[in-house]
């Protein structure tokens, strides 16, 4: 059986986990903690870590893994901006991830996030359950002849582009790699990043994190946006520069904002922090605002994807186990 620690899971992990391991070649070690250069020592006798996208699994990471003698880091993500590929691969080991899950949970996330918010049904829920029935403050605008700007065109742009479509939107996506054949059977037009910008009633994050996308949305970009946009990102949080998102929401220039992902936030999501007083002043901030809605990252979270991230992940650890090819696109080093 083949020793793998598993870091940062919760009962939905352990649960996906252990269904898609349907042989039990396995030995699964779960930990509640995060893998960090401090908590690597966890994975001792194991040949394999699993981990997340709120683990830190920079050098003094990877160094103290290798030095245990691991072998894999299997991300159960797509995303791999917490990961130092690079000295990973300086030191011999192989990193993973799922390269595919269910897109739909995604982008299905984030239209659930622009319906709520443009028709303020966080607001509406929580009066009503105060037996509270005034409408004022609610009104929201048809979706149908607006425009929206997709920024990214990969697995789940195309999805929340091809949904948006459905509403009657006007799509105008933004990708340094199009994919002229798919815009054109979608409807969909691309146009350059200004453009989008200042074009878009709405605009729908979905780039990987990287060197050149972080911030990507700052106090400049912002500005080419038009007054009263919706701003969604469901893919990473520092894509954002929050303090220039908090100043364009009290000068009332962004419309609405709904996140699925924090700059901070980890630590911080995926924990029932209710009883605590909250550290973070920018989150506490955002949390203030009428027109902003966060959830805690769970963009991800439905039984299809969990099913897929169990399955591509078991399979990469049996690969490993087994001297046999990981799965499909799934290797980084
Ligand atoms: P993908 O690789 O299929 O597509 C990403 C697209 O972004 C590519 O077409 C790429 O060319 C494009 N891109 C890169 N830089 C760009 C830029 N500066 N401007 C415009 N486009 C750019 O990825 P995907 O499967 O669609 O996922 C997108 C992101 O969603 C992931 O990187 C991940 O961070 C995030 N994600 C979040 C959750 C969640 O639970 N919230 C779940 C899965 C993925």
């Amino acid at each position: 059986m083949m020793k793998t620690a598993v870091f940062d899971t919760k009962a939905y992990d352990r649960d996906s986990l252990r269904r898609a391991d349907a042989s039990g070649a396995i030995d699964w070690r779960f930990h509640e903690a995060r893998l960090t250069s401090e908590t690597a020592p966890l994975a001792q006798d194991a040949r394999a870590v699993c981990v997340f996208v709120n683990d830190q699994v920079d050098r003094p990471c990877l160094e103290a893994l290798a030095a245990q003698g691991v072998q894999l880091v299997a991300l159960r993500c797509t995303g791999f901006n917490n990961v130092d590929v690079p000295a990973a691969k300086d030191l011999g080991l192989t990193v993973t991830r799922v390269p595919i899950y269910s897109p739909y949970a995604v982008a299905e996330h984030a239209v659930a996030l622009l319906l709520t918010l443009n028709r303020k049904l966080h607001r509406a829920f929580n009066r009503v359950r105060e037996l509270n029935f005034s409408l004022d403050g609610l009104v929201g605008f048809d979706l149908h002849g607006k425009t929206a700007g997709i920024v990214g065109t990969g697995k789940i742009g195309r999805i929340v582009a091809r949904i948006l479509h459905g509403f009657g939107m006007r799509v105008i996506a933004y990708d340094p790699f199009p994919v002229p054949d798919w815009a054109a059977e979608e409807g969909v037009e691309y146009v350059e990043p200004s453009v989008l910008a200042s074009s878009s009633d709405v605009i729908s994050l979905h780039i990987p994190l990287t060197p050149a996308t972080k911030h990507l949305i700052r106090q400049e970009t912002i500005g080419l946006m038009k007054p009263g946009v919706i701003l969604i990102n469901v893919s990473r949080g520092a894509l954002i520069d929050t303090r220039a998102l908090i100043d364009a929401l009290k000068s009332g220039h962004l419309g609405g904002v709904a996140l699925d992902v924090y700059e901070e936030e980890e630590g911080i999501f995926f924990e029932d922090l209710s009883g605590q007083v909250l550290q973070d002043d920018d989150l506490a901030r955002l949390l203030t605002f009428p027109n902003v809605i966060i959830s805690a990252h769970q963009a991800f979270l439905t039984h299809e994807a969990l099913a897929d991230i169990g399955r591509t992940t078991v399979a990469n650890l049996e690969a490993l186990a087994g001297g046999q090819p990981f799965a499909e696109g799934s290797v980084l080093t």
